[in-house]
């Protein structure tokens, strides 16, 4: 087992922000240490970035930008320096994910998994900045009129802890792919990784100021931005409330937005169901990366006939299922990301006892042995959960599952459009014909036929309702960090 001494440290120069290609203390030269959930030591001091400093970024991003060269070069020398940033990262792929699983208690081994994944994204993003084009239109007038596909501007990054590397490539690849310049503002708890990407570039060539990395507190730094009038769109994942907010900020310059929010997504499992099978995408939807994950499976609904076989197999494994060291490959359920993290969770498990739902499994703390300072909490599983209960309803963000029994397609379909979020939703049976019936019905971005949480950069990602509006991955991701322009030729 690798424990926490043995694994290599950080070697980006700690304590500060990466500013129009430099490495600078904070304006006011503070900096705050960043805490481990895995033993609750102290990390690296990061930067504690100022407004200030926002406006200093924004600033090198907007001369960047307005005098080129990353905005108006070829999309093939873009290309280069996306495929080189990609080697780059699997190079030093073994120190990227040990920040990640430091920074955020997520295991190991699917640290591991998520570099190579972020390799491929922005391979992904640098094919399709050589595939950047406009059309030509036919006209009523006499005319050669054609339309461009030019960058939006300056991008605020904003994003969340829960796969800080996974979510900044998401707005990174496809921001810079098109042109763009970049501010990118990390969460507060979780700014390892995002710090390490930014040397990767200027190691890959980006020029000065088209990459920016502020660190320090998350609402005043992310306000800043918002409300930054050199800034031209905000792409922001975090949650539904700090979304309307930075909406909110955003609309007094008019920026464009793009949200990734919150969600509350259903499960359904049907009787004719491949029960194993469903009963292991069950278990993984909720629980995997500790359940901090916007897609998580969070309300599992069972047609009655099968209830109590596949709530008997997931309670049994969930209990088996012990929270350990994420640094240990063998782990598969860490830590919580931070201390209020924990508390939420801590709340919305003592919330769905007095309710009245039955708590079948978990809904307690856990020590490891020689790990008390961390923040581990048993995998929870709540049954006979009533829909308009508040586990029901309001994310948890946490690995709290909540059951809830059905007992036809009408019925799953009403309770899986049934909250105010449309993030994912899984779909479990045997018959086709019902699987892309219920796939249609259901008001979610993305659904799962059979299996739960399979994410490719190939493939749109989203939210319907107020899980947000805009599409990561894909080539939607790329044609949002772009604007339209016609241009019309006399030919009378
Ligand atoms: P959060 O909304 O608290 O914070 C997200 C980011 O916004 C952080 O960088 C934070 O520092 C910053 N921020 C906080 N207050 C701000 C403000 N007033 N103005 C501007 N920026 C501000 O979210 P979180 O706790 O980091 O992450 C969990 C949330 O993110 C969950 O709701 C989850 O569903 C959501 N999420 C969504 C997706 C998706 O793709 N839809 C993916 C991952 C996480």
């Amino acid at each position: 087992m690798t424990t926490i001494s043995q694994a290599p440290a950080p070697v980006v120069a700690p304590g500060r922000l990466f500013i129009d290609g430099e490495w600078r203390d904070a304006a006011d030269g503070g900096t705050r240490p960043t805490v481990s959930p895995v033993d609750g030591s102290e990390t690296a001091p990061i930067a504690h970035g100022t407004p200030a400093d926002v406006d200093a970024a924004v600033r090198a991003a907007r001369q960047a930008f307005d005098s080129g060269p990353w905005s108006r070069m070829g999309g093939h020398e873009r290309a280069r320096v996306l495929l080189a940033v990609a080697d780059l990262i699997e190079r030093d792929a073994e120190e990227i994910a040990y920040r990640e699983t430091v920074d955020m208690g997520k295991p190991i081994m699917f640290a591991r998994q998520e570099v190579p994944f972020v390799a491929m994204a922005y391979r992904y993003f640098a094919g399709l900045a050589t595939q950047l084009s406009g059309a030509t239109r036919p006209t009523a007038t006499p005319t050669f009129t054609y339309t461009l596909r030019e960058p939006v501007g300056v991008v605020g990054a904003i994003t969340p802890f829960n796969f800080p590397l996974v979510l900044a490539t998401t707005k990174l690849a496809p921001a810079l792919a098109a042109g763009n310049t970049v501010v990118h503002k990390p969460s507060e708890a979780t700014p390892l990784s995002a710090l390490k990407i930014a040397e990767l570039f200027a190691e890959a060539g980006l020029p000065a100021g088209v990459l920016n990395v502020i660190t320090g507190p998350g609402a005043e730094l992310g306000q800043a931005l918002s409300a930054h009038p050199a800034v031209d769109k905000i792409s922001f994942t975090g949650s539904t409330a700090v979304g309307r907010e930075i909406i909110r900020t955003a609309a007094e310059s008019l920026k464009k937005v793009t949200m990734e929010l919150g969600g509350k997504s259903p499960n359904i499992v049907f009787a004719d169901a491949y029960l194993d099978q469903a009963v292991q995408q069950a278990f993984f939807g909720i629980f995997y990366n500790k359940g901090e994950i916007c897609t998580a499976g969070s309300r599992l609904l069972v047609q009655r006939p099968v209830y109590e076989e596949v709530v008997g197999k997931l309670v049994e494994q969930a209990a088996a299922t012990l929270p350990g060291n994420p640094l240990d490959p063998q782990t598969l359920f860490g830590p919580l990301a931070h201390r209020a993290q924990f508390e939420k969770v801590t709340e919305y498990t003592r919330i769905g006892r007095a309710e009245g739902a039955a708590l079948l499994t978990g809904g307690e703390a856990y020590r490891p042995e020689g790990l008390e300072g961390g923040l581990y909490f048993r995998p929870t599983v709540f049954g006979d959960v009533d829909s308009a209960m508040r586990i029901a309803q309001e994310e948890i963000f946490g690995p709290v599952l909540s059951v809830i029994p059905f007992d036809t397609e009408e019925d799953a379909i009403a309770l899986a459009n049934g909250t105010q979020y449309g993030l994912a939703a899984g779909v479990h049976t045997s018959d086709v014909k019902r699987a892309h019936r219920v796939a249609r019905a259901l008001k979610a971005g993305t659904c799962w036929i059979n299996t739960y949480n399979l994410f490719d950069p190939a493939v749109p990602f989203g939210g319907y309702k107020a899980s947000g509006f805009g599409r990561e991955f894909g080539p939607e991701a790329l044609e949002s960090y772009t604007q339209t322009k016609s241009v019309w030729t006399d030919l009378s």
